[in-house]
């Protein structure tokens, strides 16, 4: 497995002040145009539109612009959410604009649902797009009128035509890598031909796929992108936002570069994939401007390595499926890698722009190691999140002395830091008493070696509380420890004088059985066991991690009974957990486990 160049890990603070951006590939080609003033002459009418459009608006006062433009057929994920910090990060940092743009040219049923969580996570994430806090996202149905206008054009300049080969004869004729295509029948129509078949198709006058048009461009290309791909189909289909007003819909090849052109994209940033798509791309462009119908300079295409993340699965379609069988309880299920179920997991919009920003961009293919997104989430929450006592599997721990060293029924007050590094946020207060809870991991019969927590015959202190001895244990008759028993060493408590007098090795942390809380908590794990999920083909659900939840019954200190939604603790020895967005409330709360203290994973 090879990792991206691993930026040194540094200090959360250091990270977090950070304003120096690392460079990279793309940011070297835009402060390049920007110094060459490549786009310093475009012109911008105020919304999308062709070059008259344009041409009668100001300078456009867009250093540059990007897009960002999802197809609403699911929620996004962590892959997305990298695309997203880059060309809003870019737009930002370039003095830009970023564009979010639904990718609707496929006349498939929209969901409102996508659209909205699209838009949610955007937000969310912490950008505005379209150059304004109320701007209205753009729709790439909006440009159909044009993108009919556009395929005229190339007719009348020769530059396409309408094939009426079967779609098996055109696939046949398109050749292969080591065999060029072979020239359609259909091919030496003349304009004027053409231009009536294409009006034809678009007045239903043709059965679907009885059709296509054509870009003419070289069907002996070693690009097989270039063998006169097809630009326009018959299909009828009800669009979301046309309805029934187009029986025919632009390919994606065609619409995309055409979108960008529109809306004066200046760098269109992809995934590798795309590459072989460039020359048609920019073969297109260069055609509508010269027909004067683009403005010019017209956008270029540049394309980045797609995020694949170990243990993740980021496609839609496989996310979609663990969602509808029920293999997670949602989209917004924590362990998934949607943006929405990193939110509910307790990732925050710095860790996630953190972790992009980390990653980098390259031009290679890599897998980056889910450690690496877990150590972003733990260095902003580090910095931010107030402290809290949990026991996540309770064990009852006795002092018998309690009541001659501290009076019968009496509970002491005991306080600690909310923020070990930020005394100004102050202190949570709890109790300790006769009784407390303890993690049942914090206690051993018969110590391991080098244990030295509780165990018959040994010190430890509660943190915030006092020394004491272990003086013996109870069990269940099946042999579960029931009770340990221990007695409190006098005058240890912290922060008094002489606390310190006593020296022992280990500390424990714990809550009072009188002020502590019952709290739901959900420890999640990886959902997958393998680093590849769904490489090769594999099938993914193989590998789906049975034990990637388990939910316990923990008791949590008296200053977690305010917490509210969303928010987010370090239980101290235990991990970063936040309150869940959905079941968490009042006098029921519930936590989950966003991430460890330390990098624990297969160790
Ligand atoms: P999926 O395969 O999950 O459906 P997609 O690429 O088809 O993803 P789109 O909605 O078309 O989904 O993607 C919107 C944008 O997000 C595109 O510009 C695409 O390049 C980018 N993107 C999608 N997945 C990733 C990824 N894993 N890493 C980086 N960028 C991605
Ligand atoms: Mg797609």
């Amino acid at each position: 497995m090879s990792s991206p160049t691993p930026a040194t890990p540094k200090p959360a603070a250091a990270a977090a002040s950070e304003t120096v951006k690392p460079s990279n590939f793309l940011r070297q080609i835009i402060e390049h145009d920007l110094a060459k003033g490549t786009y310093a002459t475009r012109h911008w009418g105020g919304s999308p539109g062709d070059a008259a459009h344009h041409a009668q608006g100001g300078l456009d006062p867009a250093k540059i612009r990007t897009r960002f433009p999802p197809e609403p057929n699911g929620y996004l994920h962590v892959g997305h959410a990298k695309s997203i910090c880059l060309n809003f990060g870019l737009a930002r940092d370039y003095g830009g604009v970023c564009h979010l743009r639904f990718d609707d040219t496929n006349p498939e049923k929209e969901d409102v649902e996508y659209v909205n969580s699209i838009l949610d996570a955007v937000r969310w994430l912490g950008f505005e797009w379209n150059g304004a806090a109320d701007a209205a996202p753009y729709q790439a149905s909006d440009y159909f009128d044009f993108m009919y206008r556009a395929a005229e054009c190339l007719i009348e300049a020769g530059h396409a035509y309408v094939d009426e080969q079967s779609a098996e004869a055109m696939r046949d004729n398109r050749g292969d890598f080591g065999k060029p295509g072979v020239d359609s029948p259909f091919r030496g129509r003349t304009p004027i031909e053409n231009l009536a078949r294409f009006r034809e198709m678009r007045d239903g006058q043709h059965e679907d796929g009885a059709m296509v048009l054509r870009a003419r461009i070289d069907m002996a290309s070693p690009n097989i992108n270039m063998r006169d791909p097809a630009i326009y189909r018959i299909r009828r289909a009800t669009h979301h936002n046309t309805g029934d007003k187009w029986c025919i819909y632009p390919m994606y090849t065609y619409a995309h570069p055409i979108e960008d052109a529109l809306e004066q994209i200046t760098h269109s940033i992809c995934t590798l994939e795309f590459e072989d798509q460039r020359p048609f791309y920019d073969w297109l462009l260069d055609r509508l401007c010269e027909g004067g119908l683009l403005a010019q300079p017209h956008p270029h295409q540049y394309e980045f390595a797609r995020l694949n993340l170990t243990y993740v699965i980021t496609s839609k379609r496989k996310l979609a499926a663990l969602v509808y069988d029920k293999r997670v309880s949602g989209w917004d299920d924590p362990r998934m890698p949607t943006i929405v179920g990193l939110r509910r997991r307790g990732y925050t919009p710095e860790a996630i722009q953190l972790f992009a920003e980390r990653i980098g961009v390259t031009k290679s293919d890599s897998w980056i190691d889910y450690s690496t997104l877990e150590g972003c989430l733990r260095e902003t929450l580090d910095v931010s999140a107030p402290r809290a006592m949990a026991v996540l599997d309770p064990l009852k721990l006795v002092l018998s002395n309690w009541d001659e060293v501290m009076g019968a029924g009496t509970l002491d007050d005991c306080s600690a830091p909310l923020h070990p590094h930020h005394p100004e946020l102050g202190q949570r207060q709890f109790k300790i008493g006769k009784e407390v809870w303890i993690d049942r991991t914090d206690f051993e019969e018969v110590p391991p070696k080098g244990f030295f927590r509780l165990y018959p015959g040994n010190k430890v202190r509660l943190k915030y509380g006092h020394v004491i001895e272990c003086t013996g244990y109870s069990k269940e008759p099946e042999g579960k420890i029931r009770e340990v028993h221990a007695v409190l060493v006098p005058d240890t408590k912290s922060g008094t004088p002489g606390a310190n007098a006593v020296k022992v090795k280990g500390v424990i942390t714990w809550v009072a059985v009188a002020d502590g809380i019952p709290a739901e908590v959900r420890l999640y794990d990886r959902l997958f066991t393998d680093e590849q999920p769904d490489a090769g083909g594999k099938d993914f659900i193989e590998s789906l991690n049975p034990n990637s939840l388990k939910v316990v019954r923990a008791i949590v200190e008296p200053s977690l009974a305010s917490a509210k939604t969303d928010d987010k603790f370090q239980f101290e020895r235990h991990g970063y957990f936040v309150a869940d967005r959905v079941d968490h409330a009042a006098g029921k709360p519930v936590f989950n486990l966003a991430v460890g203290l330390r990098d624990g994973w297969g160790k």
